[in-house]
């Protein structure tokens, strides 16, 4: 199984980040060992001091395409991240490292409301630090899996984590997460 992350997907969030427009989806992957065992707290790596939530929804590829939709939490070491791109190095250790990239419980698409515009978001502490729609992606989910299987066989079981909206930050030990699809909630854990 593998993990593939689309990155600069919402407008507002490339603002945020000061990055440029991608002119088609870029993405990158996470290893199986990214995936937060459920009911674990996210343990705090040791090696960043500058840890960011990135909250998107993530599909699941089935037989013929995707056929269920969760929100998960694409965890970034920002410092180190920043430091492989002004060197021009590959960013995987900022990326890809150990539970960066918990997921909540899959709801099949057939059982969405509203699949032409998702909403989604993420509590922090028990205050939204994130909310997003769909329909601000730039690349949409066909456009998205379309583009990948160019270069990456897609096999059913696969998650591609589809971007995030404005509003990354920071998370500190001690914190409490909550994932919401469509206002039902999908997962919660800690920060340890
Ligand atoms: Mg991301």
């Amino acid at each position: 199984m593998k993990i593939i992350c689309i990155g600069r997907n919402y407008l507002a969030h490339i603002a945020e980040l000061d990055r440029d427009l991608p002119a088609e989806p870029l993405f990158f992957m996470k290893p199986d060992t990214a995936l937060l065992p459920s009911g674990k707290p996210f343990p705090y790596p040791e090696f960043s001091a500058k840890v960011h939530f990135e909250t998107e929804l993530v599909l699941r590829m089935g037989k013929e395409g995707f056929d269920a939709v969760t929100v998960g939490i694409d965890f970034t070491a920002r410092d180190l991240q920043q430091r492989c791109i002004e060197k021009g190095h590959p960013w995987e250790k900022a990326k890809a490292f150990d539970y960066s990239a918990p997921i909540g419980a899959f709801k099949p698409v057939s059982a969405l409301k509203n699949p032409d515009d998702i909403c989604f978001g993420m509590k922090l502490n028990g205050q939204w630090a994130q909310q997003g729609h769909s329909v601000d992606m730039i690349f949409d989910f066909d456009t998205i899996v379309a583009h990948v299987s160019k270069f990456v066989t897609l096999k059913e079981g696969d998650l591609i984590f589809t971007g995030t909206p404005q509003g990354v930050g920071e998370v500190h030990v001690g914190d409490k997460l909550e994932l919401f699809l469509e206002n039902e909630k999908v997962l919660e854990f800690e920060v340890k």
